[in-house]
């Protein structure tokens, strides 16, 4: 039995904050404004888990209306979503990602990034995909305005327990 997830997010850059991309902090004069540490592709691939069982939302699960998740780091957010999926008996196979951003080129960092988010998945690194694409400098991406990040998620049924 398989599910598949699929996560969404963008932040506004600006000045005076970090770019934390996949749990690595990226040198850049832009920084990714946010409650928690602005990580839009751990925030993608939170809901991409959370959607593939259909568990709500990473606003529902860490509302950033909350002090607990001020500053959080968000490989968190993908570790709790992931102990919610163990626990209803699934396991992720594979994730596929693309991160949008005009600049700086990210080609240098993913390889860091493929391992920060598969030691958050508990998965090997030739299971997470982290593609990279600018903006072409249109709309807000391109206009280096934000940063956004997309990721699907295949979950596998683990053949004991669970109760979905
Ligand atoms: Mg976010």
């Amino acid at each position: 039995m398989f599910r598949i997830g699929f996560g969404t997010d963008v932040h506004r850059l600006t000045g005076g904050r970090k770019l934390m991309i996949g749990g690595i902090t990226v040198e850049s004069d832009l920084g990714a404004e946010g409650h928690s540490d602005a990580d839009v592709l751990m925030h993608a691939v939170t809901d991409a888990l959370l959607g593939a069982l259909a568990l709500g939302d990473i606003g529902t699960h860490f509302p950033n209306t909350d002090d607990r998740w001020r500053g959080a780091g968000s490989s968190q957010f993908v570790r709790h979503a992931l102990g919610l999926v163990l626990e209803r008996g699934y396991e992720p196979v594979n994730v596929d990602s693309t991160i949008d951003l005009e600049t700086p080129r990210l080609r240098p960092h993913i390889d860091l990034i493929r391992q920060r988010v598969a030691e958050a998945l508990q998965l090997p690194v030739d299971s997470v995909s982290v593609k990279a694409k600018t903006g072409e400098k249109v709309d807000s991406v391109g206009d280096s305005k934000a940063i956004r990040a997309q990721a699907v998620i295949l979950l596998m049924r683990k053949t004991a327990g669970g109760d979905l």
